[in-house]
């Protein structure tokens, strides 16, 4: 990336993880996926039990072999199976010790704003597990719920498309509200405070570009 894209990119992290913590998440910055990788491996104890949210920014952190090779309790629903038994691996996962994902967009009032195909990512956030982990890149810092709705709808079409499910937006590449068994975007969901729970959100904000 750009030095000069990437130095922004930081910046805003930096100041991100200011309004979060006055929010009462736990935030802190990294400048790389590296390190975030690192501080989610210390955060999270041998014998843990874990479920991952999908996204595209733990993937690039490759932490879905990291959790099946470690000594950890994986609730791995990326195994080739019939989907009932995937959704049933999503629904053991509700209560598992530590719920790893990334988030959609992070608004400049410290909302956690995301959308679902099945839900199992944003209730999880919101109840469940007890600890979340959000890994999240600088760019998907936005001033308001309302940006936060768009930067989300363009981030579902790549999602459909990534994930190869047949939808009219990728045929055409613009969402056409459809109402297609595939459709990705079914659950809509904003964490507005991370202090319910004393420490159970952590937020790792990356002063990068990362994932959507
Ligand atoms: S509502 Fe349908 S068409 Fe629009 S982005 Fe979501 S999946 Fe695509």
């Amino acid at each position: 990336m750009n030095e000069v894209k990437r130095w922004k990119l930081q910046c805003e992290g930096k100041e991100i993880v200011s309004i979060l913590n006055a929010k009462k998440y736990n935030a802190l910055y990294v400048d790389n996926l590296e390190q975030a990788k690192e501080k989610v491996l210390e955060l999270i104890p041998k014998g843990s039990s874990i479920a991952l949210g999908g996204s595209v920014t733990l993937n690039e952190m490759d932490l879905v072999n990291t959790f099946r090779e470690g000594d950890y309790n994986f609730y791995d629903r990326y195994q080739d199976l019939p989907f009932p038994e995937i959704v049933e691996i999503m629904r053991q996962s509700m209560v598992a010790d530590y719920l790893v994902t990334s988030t959609n967009a992070i608004t400049r009032k410290g909302e956690l704003v995301n959308m679902d195909c099945s839900g199992n990512r944003a209730a999880g956030m919101i109840f469940g597990p007890k600890k979340v982990i959000v890994i999240a890149g600088a760019n998907k810092i936005v001033e308001n719920l309302e940006e936060a709705e768009k930067r989300i709808k363009r981030v579902a079409i790549m999602n459909a498309k990534r994930i190869n499910h047949k939808t009219p937006c990728v045929e055409t590449g613009f969402c056409q509200d459809c109402s297609v068994p595939g459709r990705v975007c079914n659950y809509l969901s904003v964490v507005n405070n991370g202090g319910k729970f004393e420490g159970r959100f952590t937020v790792i904000v990356v002063g990068d570009e990362v994932g959507y």
